[in-house]
């Protein structure tokens, strides 16, 4: 068996990567994705109150950190970022893996169960805080920058294109949703349904009373992967977003063409070098439910697996650790 290069998995110094996620199904699914899983090291309390799992994939030592139960949005995720840095010295990255409103549009056929990706583009960091900007005379105006993603992590989404769209190479992806095969409750639901945005949910506990000649007539998808993935900005604010009308001004918006809503990342971005995973389990309307949760959150931790099956540990060693780069930054002033 190939054994990894052999470092002290009760060391705190041995981790090297960050997954980080805030609901209990999202943390489930990460600890599944593990090959191998560790007691891991004794950590004071004094410092560190959050939930912490331990393990490996391939040559990757992976700290798993689940947000305090209750607990979401962009603050509670910056603090757990804090938290990680002070006790985890040698992390060089973070991954925010979970699930996410979708934005579907004419132009990005975003549906339940995909998987969104954050990436740079026309001046965007892969992230926007979007309750701190304002939209003022049908423009979006930003109040602040979030950071961009380092490059050397960058770079593994373009090996990630190229596998998914060669035909002649496995599909991955759907390996690993196996991972959770024997859970019933984490397979994908069958029922697909985006509404026209100007009809809103009935009042009732499903969609059953919904009318369906308002569900958007979209053609069946014939793709060669079980997972679709997308990559852009995605959206990031401290509320839940229930508003078909608010989701397609962002969407629809030719300079952020948002593909996807949620409500932790922004609290990252500048804290940690961090990539931003989300697996689609609504479209942010009226009509949303939990039906697609557990799946949504296993598209996404599927795609977290693979992107560090693909990472050489060898590039991550070269990255700086954040906790150098929080020094330098206060030294620098
Ligand atoms: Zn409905």
């Amino acid at each position: 068996m190939n054994r990894p290069q052999q470092r002290d998995p009760d060391s705190t110094d041995s981790y090297t990567v960050a997954w980080i996620c805030a609901l209990e199904e999202e943390y489930f699914c990460a600890c599944r994705m593990l090959d191998e899983e560790f007691p891991g090291p004794e950590i004071s309390e004094n410092n560190d109150d959050n939930t912490y799992a331990y393990g490996r994939i391939e040559k990757h030592y992976v700290v798993i950190g689940c947000l305090p139960a209750g607990r979401y949005g962009t603050n509670s995720a910056a603090c757990v970022a804090r938290d990680m840095v002070r006790t985890f010295p040698h992390l060089r990255f973070a991954l925010m893996v979970g699930i996410g409103g979708g934005a579907p549009t004419a132009r990005n056929d975003i549906r339940l169960g995909d998987v969104v990706v954050s990436q740079p583009r026309d001046g965007f960091g892969g992230v926007i805080q979007y309750d701190l900007g304002k939209f003022k005379d049908g423009r979006f105006h930003r109040t602040g920058q979030l950071n961009a993603p380092p490059e050397k992590l960058l770079g593994v989404i373009t090996e990630m294109r190229r596998l998914f769209s060669d035909k002649r190479k496995p599909d991955r992806l759907a390996e690993h949703l196996q991972r959770l095969d024997d859970m019933e409750d984490y397979q994908r639901p069958a029922v697909d349904r985006l509404y026209a945005t100007n009809y809103p949910h009935m009042d009732r506990p499903t969609c059953d009373g919904c009318d369906f000649i308002s569900v958007v007539d979209r053609p069946e998808r014939r793709n060669h992967r079980l997972l679709y993935v997308h990559y852009g900005t995605i959206a990031s604010g401290n509320s839940v977003l229930k508003d078909a009308i608010v989701r397609d001004t962002y969407a629809e918006d030719p300079e952020l063409n948002i593909l996807c809503f949620e409500m932790e990342a922004a609290g990252l971005m500048n804290n940690v070098p961090c990539l931003v995973v989300r697996g689609i389990c609504d479209y942010c309307d009226s009509h949303k439910n939990d039906d697609w949760h557990k799946y949504a959150a296993l598209a996404a931790a599927a795609y977290a697996r693979e992107l560090l099956l693909v990472l050489r540990p060898q590039r991550v060693d070269t990255m700086l650790p954040w906790a150098e780069r929080v020094t330098q930054e206060l030294q620098q002033g």
